[in-house]
């Protein structure tokens, strides 16, 4: 079964659950980003401690979902305030960051030259263009296709940049990742090995 990079099924194995700082319960066998989303940023001290504490576990492999949302969630400058602290724990702890990115990937872009991050950026839910797409690549992103994606788009990808997920599709993960393959035009296991040795790339282990 192919890795999922961005799950919110709290049930899913193989995969990364994605969870609000207050919301996470670990299980055991599970693995987890965790974040403050930008649609319900209420990012107060006390959450940012609580994320700050919780991504410390070796159980959670990623921080985030977090990010630019122009079209939903709060103010602007909030949201890249919020972001920046996410960055910033990304970079202190050694984990990538998952990215939730709606109409700002030139914002996204700008900062991690800003900040020079080290970290992998991993925009998840990818649904823009191939020019999009390649300035993303270009900024050294990595991208993350769901249920609904531009094939132009998945085609620019380079290999050991790709990932796929669930997010909140009831699609199945294989089903999701049959249609990135079909549309690539590569046989399925290789899209799955592929997958598997960037995951192992971007977490440093394998899973
Ligand atoms: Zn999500």
């Amino acid at each position: 079964m192919i890795f999922d990079i961005h799950t919110h099924d709290i049930s899913a194995r193989n995969a990364l659950i994605s969870v609000n700082p207050a919301e996470f319960d670990p299980q055991p066998g599970a693995f987890y980003s965790v974040g403050i989303h930008p649609w319900r940023l209420s990012a107060s001290d006390e959450d940012m401690k609580l994320l700050e504490s919780i991504a410390l576990r070796d159980d959670v492999l990623m921080i985030g979902e977090c990010g630019i949302d122009k079209v939903r969630g709060v103010e602007l400058n909030e949201q890249i305030k919020v972001l920046r602290k996410h960055v910033e724990l990304s970079e202190t702890l050694g984990k990538p960051l998952i990215l939730h990115c709606v109409k700002a990937s030139n914002e996204l872009i700008a900062l991690r030259k800003e900040i020079r991050a080290t970290q992998p950026w991993v925009v998840h839910g990818f649904r823009g263009n191939a020019n999009v797409a390649r300035q993303l690549l270009a900024a050294g992103m990595f991208l993350s296709f769901g249920e609904h994606f531009n094939a132009d788009a998945l085609k620019v990808v380079p290999p050991g940049r790709l990932l796929v997920e669930t997010d909140e599709s009831a699609m199945k993960i294989d089903e999701i990742a049959k249609r990135v393959a079909e549309t690539r035009g590569v046989p399925c296991e290789e899209l799955e090995s592929d997958v598997l040795q960037t995951i192992q790339v971007l977490l440093h282990r394998m899973l």
